[in-house]
């Protein structure tokens, strides 16, 4: 399947990203991790992107697709993924269309994660990943058993920097502004289901596996 995850920030994509991605065996991509790894390793995408993100604002299409299209390209990606993240302007999204019809394939579903404003700033603002794999907790919500250490990999947790108070907020208007106007595209090209991202995290990865099912997933 070729499934986006779309929702503002702190929604839940990242999370449920690394569980519907290994129930349907495709890859996930997530280009904030792409980013992220990048300014990690200080290599020229990662200093491109790093004050953008570092501001809560988007990285330009013009890098943020090249890399894309990169991504889509390799081998892995041939028979299904799941994209978190991207895209997230309109123009983004015509060109997914654009490369997934270069490859003879297109969309099956796009899943939007709904949740409101306040969640939103409780669940970044709680939020802490591990350097090491990657996995999303919260210190209230799902939080490790030992503090500060990933249960999975023994990794050392982080607060992104993106996360402090006022760029969630800037984030926020960011997604209204730019990202919102995605809903409408996909819900006119009739590939758009609303998931209601409240809850506990195996209650909402159970209705998006059962929404994904109805697409054939
Ligand atoms: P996104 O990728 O959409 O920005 P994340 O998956 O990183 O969001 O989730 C943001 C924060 O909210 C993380 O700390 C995560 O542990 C927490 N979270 C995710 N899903 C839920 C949920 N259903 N209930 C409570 N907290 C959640
Ligand atoms: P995320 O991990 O999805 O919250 O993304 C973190 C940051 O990476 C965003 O705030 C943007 O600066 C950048 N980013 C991730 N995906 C995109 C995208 N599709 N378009 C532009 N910028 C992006």
């Amino acid at each position: 399947m070729r499934i986006v995850l779309v929702g503002p920030p702190g929604a839940g994509k990242g999370t449920q990203a690394q569980f519907i991605a290994s129930h349907l065996s495709i890859p996930k991509i997530s280009t904030g991790d792409i980013f992220r790894t990048n300014v990690n390793q200080g290599t020229e995408l990662g200093r491109e992107a790093r004050a953008f993100m570092d501001r809560g604002d988007l990285v330009p299409d013009t890098v943020t697709i090249a890399m894309v299209r990169d991504r889509l390209s390799e081998g892995d990606a041939a028979d299904g993924f799941l994209l978190d993240g991207f895209p997230r302007t309109l123009h983004q999204a015509k060109v997914l269309d654009e490369i997934l019809d270069e490859m003879g394939d297109k969309l099956d579903v796009v899943l939007e994660l709904v949740v409101d404003d306040d969640e939103v700033v409780r669940r970044l603002s709680g939020r802490r990943t591990c350097r090491q794999c990657g996995r999303v907790w919260h210190l209230d919500f799902d939080p490790p058993k030992v503090d500060g250490i990933c249960d999975q990999c023994i990794g050392e947790l982080f607060q992104r920097d993106d996360d402090r108070e006022e760029t969630i907020r800037h984030r926020l208007e960011v997604y209204a502004e730019q990202t919102a106007p995605l809903i409408d595209f996909y819900a006119d090209q009739g590939n758009l289901v609303g998931l209601d991202a409240t809850g506990p995290v195996e209650d909402v990865t159970e209705r998006a596996i059962g929404a994904l099912r109805r697409f054939g997933g």
